[in-house]
């Protein structure tokens, strides 16, 4: 069966990858950014230039956005010559940014009005795994419209799940991700402050407790950050404050106390003011060090 022509907006550490792995599977892509350097990069990769999202969503089926939160979604469909413009009944958008599941709902609306389908679709696994082709993918819509797309979502991704029929599915999906991972990284950066203060090595008590029950892939990947103190990202702190708001967004608008989400949101609101913005979220660590003056650095 010929593959239909997939439209990419958004080619930044995750969208450019995965634009590119769209193309290896043999798809045409056409693609844009404001960055043209990253629209070189992809067009040099064999895909085809867009002047804008209009004109992607014109000369494509299906398109894809990958952007950073709901305001920069919002612009890219339905900003003059967005992708909106250029789209007719039977084709469909794709949104993998991670975003307030309500900006979903409301995308999924508008479009919808205008016969137009609608996933979301957001990722976890960071850059390694986009450039590998081997992202989680967490989806909300209609099974049909899942179905059709799998296989495009299944060039991008190792693990591609629809949760739900519901649109939003997928960005409540990546909100329980978000907050599960803050404060685990919160946890552990705690408790080897107490082991440091106590005069044992937190090295060591990693390499304790890494099989039993507190073990996690949140404390495999980020203990050694912090203990080489390297808090290159990564996922850098100003996304994660992106996330942790959007979930407490969401908590409130529905009447869900989320008090741990709060205290997260609050360790990172506090790196970013002192200038830390743009490191690895594991940098929680230091906010433990400045508060308990300790090094977890080795
Ligand atoms: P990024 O900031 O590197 O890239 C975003 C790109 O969008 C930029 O190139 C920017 O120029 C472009 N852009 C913004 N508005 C636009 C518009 N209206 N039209 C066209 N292009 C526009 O962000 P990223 O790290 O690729 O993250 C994208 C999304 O994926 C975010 O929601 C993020 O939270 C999520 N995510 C990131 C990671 C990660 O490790 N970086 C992991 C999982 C999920």
């Amino acid at each position: 069966m010929a593959k239909y022509k997939v439209g990419f907006v958004g080619l930044g550490i995750m969208g450019k990858p995965m634009a590119k792995n769209v193309l290896k599977a043999g798809y045409g892509v056409v693609a844009f950014d404001f960055n043209q350097k990253a629209v070189d990069e992809v067009v040099a990769a064999g895909a085809e230039r867009g002047e804008s999202g209009k004109d992607v969503a014109e000369k494509t089926q299906v398109v894809v956005t990958m952007l950073p939160n709901s305001p920069n979604v919002e612009a890219a469909l339905f900003a003059d010559n967005g992708i909106a413009a250029g789209l007719s009944k039977g084709k469909a958008v794709i949104d993998m940014s991670s975003i307030a599941p309500k900006a979903s709902q409301s995308f999924a609306k508008r479009l919808g009005e205008m016969g137009v389908e609608f996933l979301d679709a957001p990722v976890s696994g960071g850059e390694p795994k986009a450039i590998d082709g081997t992202i989680a993918i967490m989806v909300g819509g209609p099974q049909k419209t899942f179905d059709e797309y799998k296989p495009l979502l299944e060039t991008m991704g190792g693990d591609v799940n629809l949760v739900d029929t519901v649109y939003g599915a997928g960005n409540i999906t990546k909100l329980a991700n978000q907050m599960i991972v803050a404060i685990n990284i919160a946890a552990i950066s705690e408790a080897y402050s107490l082991a440091k203060k106590a005069g044992v090595d937190p090295e060591s008590v990693y390499k304790a407790i890494r099989t039993g029950l507190a073990g996690s892939v949140v404390m495999d990947q980020k203990s050694n950050k912090i203990f080489s103190g390297n808090f290159e990202p990564g996922f850098r702190v100003e996304l994660h404050i992106k996330d942790l708001q959007n979930a407490l967004d969401t908590a409130h608008d529905i009447n869900v106390s989320t008090p741990f989400t709060a205290e997260a949101m609050e360790i990172l609101q506090s790196l970013k003011t002192y200038g830390h913005e743009k490191e690895d979220h594991s940098a929680i660590a230091e906010y433990y060090e400045n508060i308990n003056n300790l090094k977890l650095q080795k």
